[in-house]
Parts: structure tokens; C-alpha cells; sequence
């Protein structure tokens, strides 16, 4: 996918005012091919669950990307109607979701959480479902069966599911929900538990779908698990969208993100002198009360070992060094892995 005029957004994780608050980036769609998310907020009682969410959703691969508790859940609970958002509009090729049957025609979902009906094996699993989507049993036989292959667990089918493993499970749940072939899979992080080998052919699965040209939504907490296969990247953060795109454009923006540094000491002015020769260095300021300067690096691991010679070469008396932002530079980190990946 990758349409040109898919948009980058990095936005700091503060609350905006509505007037501030981002449009959806333009994705070249029509709604009915889109997920939509207009000015989305879930509060659970006083607790934030997702803020004033803007998104628009393109068929391709999408990740929900976040640490634990960054709202990925939430926001694909509300995407099926699950939830009700506490306030905004949200759409799914023009659908609401407040209107579950005509939704559930188009879309399939995999919960985050194992929740199976006692004593059934996989292939009734598969064959209630189709069944309750009022199809005829000839017809959801043959679905199930296709299903069930598709996703490579057919050899498993007559097992009861309780005695399942974790990719089993994953397995039989991606059959469930792609079993009436929607157009909108929403996938509750679905490459958790599958040893390689598994995690590869569900992938080459994500893949098909979405040269199909369906929409194949998944979450994950880490980055580098999904960056290479997604068309678009969705990073989460405490309940806010904090950059998206596509992988590209996400990590120039990552990279791009200078970590702001404040130190305090005795000769801010020498300091300064050495400082501004760093190729890194982005912005440099000196504090009202000239004890101080405010930096913004590019390259932090390089700007703390250079810092440490120059401290020593100028016989500097270093009060503290504080990192200003550190919580969305360290949540970055956190995303991008320990970065042994490729940058693609
Ligand atoms: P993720 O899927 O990224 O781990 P979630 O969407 O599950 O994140 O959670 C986002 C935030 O909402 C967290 O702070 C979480 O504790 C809170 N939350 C989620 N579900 C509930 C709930 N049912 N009741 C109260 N708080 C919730
Ligand atoms: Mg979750």
C-alpha cells in the first residue's frame, strides 16, 4: 500500500485542546474503505484508556504498536463496538459500530484473551460461529473447512480446544474470525505465543489478506516484531497517539526526536563553546539564571560519553544533568527494540 499521500504525524503525548486536536491524515480512500476515529476518548471511570484519537484506517497491514497499557485494547474494543467511546464518532467503512449486525458481516475479530466455550473442539468452534451468521450448514462446512486450513490447524480440528497450546489457540482463533471472509480483521495481538517457524506462516496469512486488499489490523508491544510487515505503524503511548505512518516515516521521525538534556553547572558558558561543535547537537540555550543550558541532541549516547570528556578537559563542576523528555524518548527506545533490527 503505501500511497504517497498517506501522512506522518509525531505529536507530543499532551493533552490538546479540541481546537488543536489533529484531523485524520488524508489517506486517498473513500470513508467506505476506511476506520475512521474522529476526536475518540475512553475514560474507564477516572482512568484514561485512549485520548482524542484521530485516525484513519486504509485497507493494508496495520499495527497498533504501544507498551502494556497504552491503549491498544481499548481501541480495538471500541473499533468492534465493545465499547462505547466516551466521547467522538467512530466508523467503520462507514459503518457504526453501534450497529453490530451489519458490522459483524464485515468484520472479524480475535480477542486479546483466550475466552473458549467448555468442552468444544476447534472445527465446531469455527462451524457455530458461521452457523449463527445464518449460514446454511453445507455452507459453513465447507467455510470451516477452508478456514481451518488456511490457518494450518486443521490437524487439530476434532481436538477438544481445552487441551490446546497457545499457538493453537492463536490458530484456531484466526480461523474463527477470517472463517466469513470480512473485510476487516481486527487482530488483539495475535503473534504472541507462536514460536517462529508459526509466527512466519501467520504472517505470510497477514500478507495474503491484505494483497486481497482487506484491512488486517494487529497490536503488539514491540515494534520490530511488526514494523516490516506493516503498510502502516500506529505508536501508542498512555492513551495517546504519538506518531503514525508508514515504518519509514515513523523511525525518520523517531530518530529525528532530539532528546532535550538540561545541565546545571559552574561554567555553562565554556561548556557551551564545546557543546555547539557537536554535530548532533540540535538546539542549545542557556538557562535565565546562566547556571544552566538546555540541549537538544539527536545522538543522547554520543552526547553523554562527549559530554564526559569536556566536563573533565574544562575542570567543570557538573550540578545535575536531567534529561528533559525523557518519557517519550525512552518509550521510543522502548518501541524500536534493542536495535538489532534492520532500518529499512
Ligand atoms: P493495552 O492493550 O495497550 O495493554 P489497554 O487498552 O488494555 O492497553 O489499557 C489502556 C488503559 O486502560 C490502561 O491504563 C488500563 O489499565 C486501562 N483499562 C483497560 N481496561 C480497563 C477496564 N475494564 N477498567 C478499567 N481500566 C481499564
Ligand atoms: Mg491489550
Amino acid at each position: 500500500m503505501s500511497t504517497p499521500e498517506q501522512d506522518t504525524a509525531v505529536r507530543q503525548p499532551v493533552a490538546t485542546t479540541s481546537e488543536a486536536a489533529p484531523t485524520p491524515a488524508p489517506s486517498g480512500y473513500p470513508d467506505e474503505q476506511c476506520l475512521d476515529f474522529d476526536n475518540v476518548s475512553k475514560f474507564y471511570g477516572e482512568v484514561l484508556g485512549v485520548n482524542r484519537v484521530n485516525l484513519r484506517i486504509p485497507p493494508g497491514i496495520t499495527s497498533l504498536v504501544g507498551p502494556n497499557g497504552s491503549g491498544k485494547s481499548t481501541l480495538m474494543n471500541l473499533m468492534t463496538g465493545l465499547l462505547e467511546p466516551t466521547a467522538g464518532e467512530i466508523r467503520l467503512l462507514g459503518y457504526s459500530p453501534r450497529d453490530p449486525q451489519n458490522l459483524f458481516r464485515h468484520l472479524g475479530y480475535c480477542a486479546q484473551f483466550d475466552s473458549f466455550p467448555p468442552g468444544l473442539n476447534g472445527y465446531h468452534f469455527v462451524y457455530s460461529y458461521l452457523r449463527v451468521h445464518g449460514m446454511s450448514g453445507q455452507e459453513a462446512k465447507q467455510r470451516t473447512e477452508i478456514a481451518l486450513e488456511r490457518t494450518n490447524i486443521a490437524h487439530a480440528a476434532d481436538r477438544r480446544m481445552a487441551g490446546y497450546s497457545k499457538g493453537m489457540r492463536q490458530r484456531i482463533k484466526l480461523a474463527q474470525a477470517t472463517a466469513h471472509d470480512p473485510q476487516v480483521l481486527i487482530l488483539d495481538e495475535p503473534l504472541n505465543g507462536l514460536d517462529p517457524m508459526g509466527r512466519a506462516e501467520i504472517i505470510d496469512l497477514f500478507k495474503e489478506l491484505a494483497a486481497e486488499g482487506k484491512h488486517v489490523i494487529i497490536s503488539s508491544h514491540i515494534l520490530h516484531e511488526v514494523d516490516l510487515i506493516s503498510d502502516q505503524v500506529i505508536l501508542l503511548n498512555e492513551g495517546y497517539v504519538v506518531a503514525e505512518g508508514d515504518i519509514r516515516s515513523v523511525r525518520g521521525e523517531i530518530d529525528k526526536h532530539p532528546l532535550q538534556i538540561m545541565i546545571r553547572c559552574d561554567k555553562p558558558e565554556a561548556l557551551a563553546m564545546r557543546l555547539v561543535r557537536m554535530p548532533h547537537l540540535r538546539e542549545l540555550k542557556m538557562h535565565d539564571d546562566r547556571h544552566g543550558l538546555l540541549v537538544a541532541t539527536a545522538d543522547s549516547k554520543a552526547f553523554y560519553l562527549e559530554l564526559n570528556d569536556i566536563v573533565l578537559e574544562e575542570n567543570i563542576a557538573v550540578e545535575a544533568v536531567t534529561p528533559a523528555d525523557e518519557d517519550v524518548h525512552a518509550v521510543y527506545q522502548y518501541l524500536i527494540g534493542s536495535g538489532q533490527e534492520s532500518t529499512s
